[in-house]
């Protein structure tokens, strides 16, 4: 996959693409990561690539050339055009399954926003996405952009060893995932379930399923509406329903 970002900072991604997976996918030559400081199609004497809001007000809203430009010289003569993503407060909700269809891609191209925001042009007229990683705003879109980065990075084949797995991830089921554990089987009075010592593959396999829908019930309820579940898991939910309404 290739990934280009335009961006004000390019520094700021120096570290993160070059360590843990990331780092290592990119030394395997699985992504391509590149940063592109739109600054440099500014194409006037100062190099602004901002200015005053039309109709007043404070903050500066980035001008729509230098953006065009940047992304029209990124995808000039390619057959297929990549997605282009506007990293913005007020736009789609990112989540898990955002990054999965997004690392089917070929090709991404990140718009990261900075000072009050972005000539609306460029949201109306060059953009295929624009995606939010929460209700609260950022300085700038590079944040959240290194986070869509990650999230789509670890999903392409051959990036994750066996050290670390996408598939049971939480969301990447449905739902949160289970309780992890490891050495020692007793630190202080706490004790590892003795299931997950018994060497029962089955049985440890339904003591995460369970113990990952009772997580998933009590922190995030709304997740498991769309799930669809055993007879035996939705006379479980019930169950923890009534115990909480009692
Ligand atoms: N005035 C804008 C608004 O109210 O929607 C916020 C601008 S914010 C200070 C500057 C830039 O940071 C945005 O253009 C965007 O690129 C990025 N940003 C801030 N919060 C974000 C979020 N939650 N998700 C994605 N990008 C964000």
């Amino acid at each position: 996959m290739k990934i280009d970002v335009l961006t004000l900072f390019p520094e700021m991604f120096d570290g993160v693409f070059g360590a843990s997976i990331l780092g290592k996918a990119r030394d395997k030559e699985i992504v391509s990561l590149r940063t592109v400081n739109f600054r440099k199609y500014a194409n006037n004497k100062h190099n602004t690539v901002d200015d005053y809001p039309y109709g007043g007000g404070g903050g500066m809203v980035l001008k729509p050339e230098p953006i065009f430009a940047a992304v029209e010289d990124l995808t000039s003569g390619l057959a297929t055009k990549p997605r282009v993503i506007l990293m913005c407060p007020q736009g789609e909700p990112y989540s898990q399954s955002k990054a999965e269809e997004l690392s089917a891609e070929e090709h991404l191209i990140f718009i990261c926003g900075h000072y009050e925001g972005y000539d609306e042009r460029i949201r109306r007229y060059l953009v295929t996405d624009e995606l939010s990683i929460g209700d609260y705003v950022l300085t700038g879109g590079e944040i959240p952009a290194m986070a869509v980065i990650d999230s789509v990075t670890r999903l392409l084949p051959g990036v994750l060893g066996n050290e670390s797995s996408a598939v049971t991830d939480s969301f990447s089921t449905g739902l949160l995932e289970y309780p992890h554990y490891t050495r020692p089987a007793k630190f202080r009075d706490w004790e590892v379930p003795e299931v997950l010592i018994s060497g029962h593959h089955g049985n440890i396999e339904a003591w995460r399923r369970k113990q990952a829908l009772h997580r998933t019930f009590l922190r995030r309820p709304e997740l498991l509406e769309n799930l669809s579940l055993s007879q035996e898991e939705k006379d479980w939910i019930k169950e923890w329903t009534k115990k909480e309404n009692n």
